[in-house]
């Protein structure tokens, strides 16, 4: 089958090349959107990433032209305007598992350098500047993590943090089996906010999560707390949370999603003028840390994605069951 991958990335190419064996494979830079979707003219298959805008108009135009599958090679679909493709009679699979371990550990990456300050640390030494001032960090150890959505990366960081001394709390619209038998406790939205020393996001965007960390929900959150975000941009106000910043009441803001991500992230701009304001200003604070949605980014994690995609088409192109099917 023809399949047209969108936002393709030096490493999509490696890791899709190495796995394919009878698929047609023609990589697209372009992020899918209505000026982009002709480009997958005479392909049976797009494969698509997190930030490809798969709305109702893209899904219409791709059912016209013949497409039959979206893949998404990631495991968030909040891009899909999945009753239009229920509407079109066009299939969409993700790929839901490739490493949870990925995202948990990068997660706990972005902890450590806020806590730590590795990355200060690093800069200073290089120039020669061996001095402590404003290193200070605090021990893990006996700290209290919230964790907000507790499925397959949840659950990874939860034993991550635990495993660290940590006391760990949980929310979750359904609680997890294997993390109460293992005495994780769950709790309201509420207690989790105010009891957390670190509050960690892993659930996925939806209507029900946009913006669930606000004004108010910052404000429950413990003076000086730390927050990260590995699930995606939209589950924070980021005007919220600068404000929360310029206050002094968040403590630390670690990010690997962004809300207007789509129009920055994956690219190099190191030699343009960047006009987007809130990146900036989030930027310019001592105890933020941002990352360019590479959590998952891993050997492990980019060749399951591929195996995982390619099988899907398989699947898709034998009639056979899909194993992955989102909708
Ligand atoms: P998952 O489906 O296994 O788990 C999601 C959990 O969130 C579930 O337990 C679900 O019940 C819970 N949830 C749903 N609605 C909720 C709500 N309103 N409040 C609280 N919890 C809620 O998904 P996963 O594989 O653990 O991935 C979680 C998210 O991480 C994905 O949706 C994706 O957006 C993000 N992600 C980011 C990266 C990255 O590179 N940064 C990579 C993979 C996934």
């Amino acid at each position: 089958m023809k399949i047209t991958f969108f936002s393709t990335q030096s490493y999509d190419k490696q890791y899709f090349n190495a796995c394919n064996q009878t698929h047609e494979l023609h990589y697209v830079d372009a992020l899918l959107d209505e000026n982009t979707v002709l480009l997958a003219q005479n392909s049976q298959v797009v494969c698509a990433f997190v930030n490809d805008k798969l709305n109702a108009n893209v899904i219409s135009t791709l059912a016209q032209m013949g497409v039959g599958l979206v893949a998404m090679r990631c495991a968030g679909y909040n891009n899909v305007d999945l009753n239009a493709a229920h509407q079109h009679g066009l299939t969409v699979v993700r790929v839901p598992a490739y490493s949870p371990h990925a995202v948990a550990e990068h997660t706990l990456a972005l902890i450590l350098t806020l806590n730590r300050k590795t990355h200060k640390a690093y800069n200073r030494v290089r120039e020669g500047n061996f001095s402590l001032e404003r290193l200070m960090g605090f021990d893990l150890f006996g700290k209290t993590v919230g964790v907000i959505g507790t499925g397959k990366i949840g659950m990874t960081f939860c034993r991550i943090m635990r495993g660290l001394g940590c006391s760990v709390l949980a929310y979750d619209v359904a609680e997890n089996e294997e993390l109460l038998a293992e005495g994780i406790q769950y709790t309201s939205l509420t207690a989790l906010l105010e009891a957390s020393d670190i509050v960690s996001l892993h659930c996925p965007l939806n209507d029900a999560t946009r913006h669930l960390i606000n004004e108010q929900s910052l404000q429950k959150m413990k003076k000086g707390a730390m927050l990260i975000n590995t699930g995606r941009g939209g589950l924070i106000d980021t005007k919220a949370v600068i404000q929360s910043l310029k206050t002094g009441h968040l403590g630390y803001l670690g990010l690997d999603v962004y809300e207007q991500e789509d129009k920055l992230f994956f690219r190099d701009f190191s030699e343009s003028i960047i006009q987007d304001e809130l990146i900036l200003r989030l930027m310019s604070f001592p105890n933020v840390l941002v990352t360019a949605h590479q959590a998952f980014f891993t050997d492990e994690a980019m060749t399951e994605i591929a195996q995982t995609t390619l099988q899907s088409v398989d699947c898709f192109e034998k009639g056979a069951v899909l194993a992955h099917k989102v909708g």
